[in-house]
């Protein structure tokens, strides 16, 4: 398939990376831990040298593997929270920051993302750039909470919008579960990409992925 063969080339030209993060990558992939594609570690890579924002916000933690990759990706002076929710997965995430982020720059907030981004959200936090990698049904419902604590200038990365390009399907090829998963995470799509808020472009990286930002002023084309 032609996509192959840009990947593997693609491969050629991919930045080095520590070796724990391929030891994580390994064990996410042996354990069936569902972390973000090389691909998708690329555009985050040049999405944070670019932006270097200071506040990062991560749903959706794991056992750690994108919010330590974005930690290599950043200045020692930028901060990272990550939310996760799945006690199994805290074990792993814990050990994980505590043997590969020795200067403390990563947060892992332990509880349900819709609890801790509405708090977030009444204490004014602000991020200036916000990873959206968790339950792909839920990202609607995360979007008001999202867009009080994006601060202005602020990027949105939203992770898997094709889900395995299963999203294209026909309605009656995927079961009633994945049926609202899809319609969710269409009518999501969707909003962020009629939004006056936002610029937003939807790639094909990776399992797909959403790159919004927030005009820095008031201006909108729109
Ligand atoms: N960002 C990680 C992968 C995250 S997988 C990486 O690429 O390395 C998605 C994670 O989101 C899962 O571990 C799941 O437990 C968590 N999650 C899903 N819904 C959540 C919620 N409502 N609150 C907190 N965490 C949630
Ligand atoms: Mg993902």
């Amino acid at each position: 398939m032609m996509e192959e063969r840009v990947e593997v080339f693609f491969d050629t030209l991919r930045a080095d990376v520590p070796e724990y993060i391929h030891l994580l990558e390994r064990e996410a992939l042996r354990d069936g831990v569902p972390v973000i594609r090389r691909a998708t570690r690329d555009l985050l890579r040049y999405l944070l040298r670019v932006h270097r924002p200071a506040q990062v916000l991560e749903v959706g933690t794991a056992i750690g593997y994108s919010a330590l990759f974005m930690k290599e990706c950043l200045p020692e002076t930028s901060r990272i929270t990550t939310i996760e929710k799945v006690e199994m997965r805290l074990v792993r995430a814990r050990e994980n920051l505590k043997s590969y982020d020795a200067k403390g720059q990563i947060r892992l907030v332990e509880g349900d993302a819709s609890d801790v981004l509405r708090s977030m959200a009444q204490n004014r936090e602000r991020y200036d750039f916000i990873f959206m990698d968790a339950a792909k049904g839920q990202y609607l419902n995360f979007l008001p909470d999202i867009m009080s604590i994006l601060g202005p200038g602020g990027i949105l990365v939203s992770d898997n919008i094709l889900h395995s390009c299963d999203i294209l399907e026909s309605r009656y090829a995927v079961t009633r579960r994945d049926r609202t998963i899809h319609g969710r995470m269409r009518e999501y799509l969707y909003t962020i990409t009629h939004m006056d808020e936002l610029e937003t472009i939807c790639l094909s990286v990776g399992d797909g992925v959403a790159v919004s930002h927030r005009a820095a002023s008031g201006i909108s084309m729109k």
